[in-house]
Formats: C-alpha cells, sequence, structure tokens
C-alpha cells in the first residue's frame, strides 16, 4: 500500500535518521535507501539549509513539519515538494519515530506562477489605463482600486473603501441608489457623478459597472471603470449656452425670423412669427405661408421667390402678412441663401419686417403736408381779400358819407345845389377810385398768372428731380433720363412748368407704389420733335391707364386723398402755352405722358 501512493513517504527515527523509504522515493530520486540516509544530498542547494534548520526545529520540538522542498529527480532534475512530517509516539508520549510525506507540487507551483505572472500583467494593464478602475464585492462593497483611483483621489485604497465620501454631496443619494438597485437587480451600473480630486476640485466622471459572474451564474465580483468627462461636458455646456443665447437672439429681435430648405419650405420661425400670425409652425410648410398673405400680394410674391430660389439671388419683397386678428400689415422682407463650400445653396435664411407704423406715418406726413398747402393756399386767400377788402372799402366808406352830404345839401331848405354838386362830384371820383383799385388787382393777378420768359427745359426738368430727389430715394424709385441737347429755349412761365412737370412725376411716383415684383422706374425724355417743337415724355412703371382720355377730366381721381385737379391743371397750362399734353399706353407695364411746347410763344394776352 505503502508503495502504491503516489507519493513519496519516507520514515525516520526519532532522531531524524532516515530508516526507510517507499518505492516511490527510491524510483524518483534514483538513490538507495542507504544513499539516502544522507538526504540533504537530495534536497535543492538553495532550499537544503532551510530544510535541514526545519527538521532539526521539529525534533527537537515535536511539533508536525510543514514546509515546501525542491527534491532531485534521478535525472538531475528538481522538483517542488510540499513536505509534511508527524511524529509517531508511545504511550508515555515519547517520539519514536517520524512520517514524513512528500507531495509533487510542481505542476501547482507553475500554475501558481502563471497566474500570479498574470495577475501582474492584468494589474499593470488596470494600473496603466487612462481611467479610474474599482472592483466591488458582490455585496456593493470596494475591494480594489487601480493606481489612477488613488493617484486621482489622493487617498489609499483602505480610505477608498469609504466611496461616497469622495462623491460630491449632491450626487451622493441619487448615486448610493443607482448602485444599491444595480447591487440587487444585477443590472449594469451606468450614472454621471462628481469625484473630489485630491486637490479638493470635484470632476465629472461618467461610472459604468459590469458584474462578473460565475459558471453558475451568480456575480463574484463588480468591475467598475469612471471617465473623466469633465471637459466634455463643460464643452456641452458652452456649446449649449451659446446656442440658448442665439436662440434668445432669434426669438427677442423684433422682427420676423424664418428659414427655409434650399428648395424654399419654410422648416423654421421664431416666436414672433407664430405670435403674429397665431399660426403654428406646420401651418408654414407646403406653400402654407403664402395663405397668410394678402390675395393681391401673393401671386407676385410666390413668383419672385421661386425665381429666387431657382438662381440663388436674395430675395427682396414688400408684402402685406395677416396679423391673428385678421388686419393686413406691410412687411419688408430679406432673404439671403446659406452655402455650403461648394456653393450649393443648404438654407434660406430671412426676416420680415414690419414696415405699417412707417408707412402710416408717411401717409399721415403727406396728408398733413396737403392740408398745410391748402390751409396756406386759404391764408394766402384771406390776407388778400382782407387787403382788396380794405383797399375798397375806404373809397366806398366815403362814396356811403358823400352821398349822404349830397342828400343833406339837397333837403336844406332852401337846397345848396352847389355843395351837392360838389358831393356828388366826389362821390364820383370815390367810385373811379374803387374802380381802380379792382383794376388794379386784376392786373396783379394777371401778371402773376404768367410770367414769359425764355426758359431752358431741362434745366426746369433738372430742377423738379431735384426737388423730388429725397422723395424717388425714399421709395426706391429709379430715375433715368435722356435729355436731348439741341433744344431751343421755349418761352413760357417758370413756375407754371415747373408745376406741371412735378404733377406728371409725382403721379408717375404714386402710381408705382403698389409695385413689387419689378424695379420702379421713372423715365424723362426730352427732345427736339421738329423745327418748332420740343417734346417731353415721362414714363413710369406703374400700375399703367384705364382709359388714357378720361384722366384729364377735372375731379377724376382713382386715390383715396386725390382731388382729380393735377392732370386738369396740367392739360391748362399746356394749353395756355400753344402746346399739347397726352397720355399714351407705354410699352411694358406703366403709363407714359407726354407733352409738346412750341419753341416761339405768342405773347399772353
Ligand atoms: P389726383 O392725382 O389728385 O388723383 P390727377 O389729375 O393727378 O389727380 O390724376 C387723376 C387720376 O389719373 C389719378 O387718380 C390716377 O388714377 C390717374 N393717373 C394719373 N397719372 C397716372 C399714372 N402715371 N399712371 C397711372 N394712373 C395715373
Amino acid at each position: 500500500m505503502v508503495d502504491s501512493i503516489p507519493a513519496l513517504i519516507s520514515i525516520r527515527t526519532a532522531t531524524g535518521e532516515v530508516e526507510m523509504v517507499n518505492r516511490q522515493c527510491l524510483d524518483y530520486t534514483g538513490m538507495t535507501v542507504d544513499q539516502l540516509k544522507n538526504w540533504p544530498e537530495a534536497v535543492h542547494p538553495d532550499d537544503r539549509a532551510d530544510t535541514i534548520a526545519r527538521w532539526k526545529y521539529a525534533i527537537e520540538s515535536g511539533n508536525p513539519l510543514d514546509t515546501e522542498v525542491r527534491a532531485r529527480r534521478a535525472d538531475g532534475m528538481y522538483r517542488w515538494f510540499q513536505c509534511r512530517a508527524l511524529p509517531l509516539r508511545d504511550t508515555e508520549g515519547r517520539i519514536i519515530r517520524w512520517h514524513a510525506l512528500y507531495v509533487d507540487i510542481e505542476d501547482r507551483r507553475r500554475a501558481e506562477e502563471a497566474l500570479r505572472s498574470s495577475e501582474h500583467q492584468l494589474r499593470l494593464v488596470v494600473d496603466s489605463i487612462p481611467a479610474l478602475v474599482s472592483t466591488m464585492t458582490p455585496a456593493g462593497d470596494t475591494e480594489t482600486v487601480n493606481e489612477q483611483l488613488v493617484a486621482y483621489t489622493g487617498q489609499s485604497p483602505e480610505e477608498l473603501k469609504n466611496w461616497p465620501e469622495k462623491v460630491h454631496p449632491e450626487d451622493r443619494a441619487r448615486i448610493a441608489d443607482r448602485w444599491r438597485r444595480s447591487v440587487e437587480t444585477g443590472n449594469p451600473y451606468d450614472a454621471e457623478e462628481r469625484v473630489r480630486r485630491a486637490d479638493g476640485v470635484y470632476r465629472w466622471f461618467h461610472t459604468r459597472g459590469l458584474p462578473i459572474r460565475d459558471t453558475e451564474g451568480h456575480i463574484v465580483r463588480w468591475c467598475l471603470l469612471l471617465t473623466d468627462i469633465e471637459d466634455r461636458r463643460q464643452a456641452e455646456q458652452a456649446l449649449r449656452a451659446s446656442e440658448h443665447h442665439l436662440r434668445l437672439m432669434t426669438e427677442t429681435i423684433p422682427a420676423l425670423v424664418w428659414r427655409t430648405t434650399p428648395d424654399g419650405e419654410i422648416d423654421y420661425v421664431n416666436r414672433r412669427v407664430l405670435e403674429y400670425t397665431g399660426k403654428p409652425l406646420e401651418d408654414f410648410g407646403n406653400d402654407g405661408w403664402l395663405q397668410l398673405l394678402h390675395p393681391d400680394d401673393v401671386d407676385p410674391t410666390i413668383r419672385i421667390w421661386r425665381q429666387n430660389t431657382q438662381t440663388g439671388e436674395p430675395h427682396q419683397v414688400t408684402y402685406r402678412l395677416r396679423r391673428a386678428d385678421g388686419a393686413y400689415r406691410w412687411f419688408d422682407v430679406r432673404g439671403e441663401p446659406l452655402r455650403d463650400n461648394e456653393g450649393r445653396v443648404v438654407q434660406w435664411y430671412g426676416i420680415c419686417i414690419d414696415v405699417e407704423d412707417r408707412r402710416r406715418t408717411e401717409e399721415a406726413l403727406r396728408n398733413t403736408q396737403d392740408r398745410l398747402s391748402v390751409a396756406s393756399q386759404i391764408a394766402t386767400v384771406g390776407e388778400l381779400a382782407a387787403s382788396i377788402a380794405h383797399e375798397v372799402n375806404q373809397p366806398l366808406t366815403a362814396v356811403v358819407s358823400n352821398g349822404n352830404a349830397c342828400l343833406r345839401w339837397l333837403s336844406a331848405q332852401p337846397p345848396n345845389l352847389a355843395k351837392a354838386v360838389e358831393a356828388a362830384e366826389r362821390i364820383v371820383r370815390d367810385g373811379k377810385d374803387a374802380g381802380e383799385v379792382v383794376r388794379r388787382i386784376r392786373a396783379l393777378f394777371k401778371r402773376a398768372a404768367r410770367e414769359e420768359v425764355p426758359l431752358d427745359l431741362n434745366e426746369v426738368i433738372a430742377e423738379v428731380l431735384r426737388l423730388l430727389q429725397s422723395e424717388t430715394a425714399k421709395r426706391r424709385v429709379i430715375v433715368e433720363t435722356d435729355l436731348g441737347q439741341d433744344l431751343a429755349p421755349v418761352n413760357g412761365d417758370r413756375v407754371q412748368l415747373q408745376q406741371l412737370i412735378l404733377n406728371l412725376l409725382l403721379n408717375g411716383i404714386e402710381a408705382m407704389d403698389p409695385v413689387i415684383d419689378h424695379p420702379k422706374r421713372l423715365f424723362i425724355r426730352s427732345k427736339r420733335e421738329s423745327d418748332d417743337n420740343v417734346l417731353v415724355e415721362i414714363q413710369d412703371s406703374g400700375v399703367g391707364l384705364k382709359d388714357p382720355d378720361t384722366v384729364f377730366d377735372a375731379f377724376f381721381t382713382t386715390k383715396e386723398n386725390g382731388m382729380g385737379m393735377g392732370l386738369a391743371i396740367c392739360r391748362s397750362i399746356v394749353q395756355a402755352h400753344n402746346g399739347r399734353l397726352w397720355a399714351a399706353s407705354g410699352q411694358g407695364p406703366g403709363a407714359t405722358f407726354c407733352f409738346t411746347l412750341p419753341l416761339q410763344l405768342s405773347p399772353m394776352s
């Protein structure tokens, strides 16, 4: 039995001499029992002294021996053995013999060695990965931590066992709760928390934990990985802040802001648009926004917008947009395409600015001006009337008092005829005086009505254009001229001709007010038509004329505040200058007004 045990057995005397060994022992060492009496020979030189000392101690103390030792095999190779020896005692307790058992543990030691080295490798990896790592027991307590975690927190692995202390107080309860749930359910752990650095600064970490299970599925430990996300979080925060800032800006600027896809589908509008129109964003897609325009503005607007989205040219229109309460207000609209690096349009951005109030103010201003000029006319007439009354009153008063005097002389007893004749003569004189006053006033009016001088018509046109400069600029009217250089002077009244041209130009400008789909163009041409005639043409790109004749009728007007007198006066001025004024239906949009004036005018009566 002893020989067939897969281990080496030796029996020693109470003093430790080898007495007997089993077969395995002889086979392994290749030595005889006699040779084995000198047993340290079979022990590895490095282990020899230690083993001898241990035996010595065991024999002296009587304690069992337990040690590991390398024993030489027959072929000279050393293998590790675990040596256990127990003393055998007699009835009095004296040691009579030692029984020693050597079990070959070479393979186990190698495995242990390999494990240790692989563990070491792993440790190295875990310690050098740029993240904090810890393992936890299945119950959720800290087991091990890597060096990074120690270095980051400045705490020893022992101190780190109380890990909630390292977490920001505000995150502690949340994190503890999460961790408890993972430990209870075995579900992976995933959370973000602030962890205190050695210097006391908290940084954000993303912690992920996975359970490690044995073959039966029981969790044997948890492995936690903490990644520093502070920088990422800060960048995210900065991005969020700048996004918020931008959004705030688009939401608060006092204009309607919109964005469309490259082909013109609205995909964003700011809050002001929603508030103004009272519609949700969905109502703007699929050309829904066109329903919010004034019916008269839809066609021109859509034409321009289609054209702009096709060519990528900046978009610029004016239209009336319906407010939530149904009222239409005028808006100036601008759109610009945003392009990518290759120049392709990726988006359109645009704004609509409410110009209703400005328009109303302008209109009010115009009305005020009109009223003012009427008022000043009335004032002038009033002044004139007062001075006429004054001048006429004086002789009339004298006539009345002389008449009375004459009556008194005639009714005296006896009548004083000589005095009566005198008074009657004074009446005649004063009456003549009054007539003279009236005549003078008429003459005054005649002179004021026409003062003929030789005039350069181009100069008159230029004067009027200068007067209108701010008006044309304000209404974005493009003025073009083609003034003939060979015009001889005409005889005429400067103020009246100025009035004529001013009237025609103003009519043209006003006729272009509703235009939004093409440029507002005002064209003035002067040329010598024949030897004795000059022709002036004023062409606009406005709404045009329905009937070129009726417009000259007095009181014909299509304007809310119009008098319908402008063209009638114009015609009478031209006729007074022996010229002709007519309207022609021009080519393209708009109207053309023409007048001719003779180069030589006969003096007016
Ligand atoms: P008012 O301008 O006060 O209405 P006018 O005699 O100047 O009086 O003009 C009469 C009408 O003729 C205008 O109301 C307008 O309908 C029409 N009209 C005048 N000029 C033009 C023009 N250039 N284009 C289109 N219509 C015009």
